[in-house]
């Protein structure tokens, strides 16, 4: 499923949606290249730009409340 040729950093984005108070987590994958954010401070900071996109998957509701950004837990492989 995943490739392997490059590493990737998962940041997971955590929504409230502003319609029924639900809170989703929406997976971000970004390869580590440059110029890619690297912590959450610096993903946080892109996400101004360039919002990832929202659907609330109880109600489909496009408009949802950023709550947190967090870091998946890189795979420990070996
Ligand atoms: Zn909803």
């Amino acid at each position: 499923m995943f490739e392997g040729t490059a590493s990737t950093m998962v940041f997971l984005v955590h929504c409230q949606c502003a319609n029924c108070q639900r809170s989703s987590t929406k997976r971000v994958p970004i390869p580590r290249v440059e110029g890619a954010p690297s912590t959450v401070d610096e993903f946080i900071e892109a996400l101004e730009h360039n919002p990832v996109p929202f659907m609330c998957r109880h109600c489909e509701s496009l408009i949802g409340e950023l709550v947190g950004v967090t870091l998946e837990r890189e795979l420990e492989e070996g």
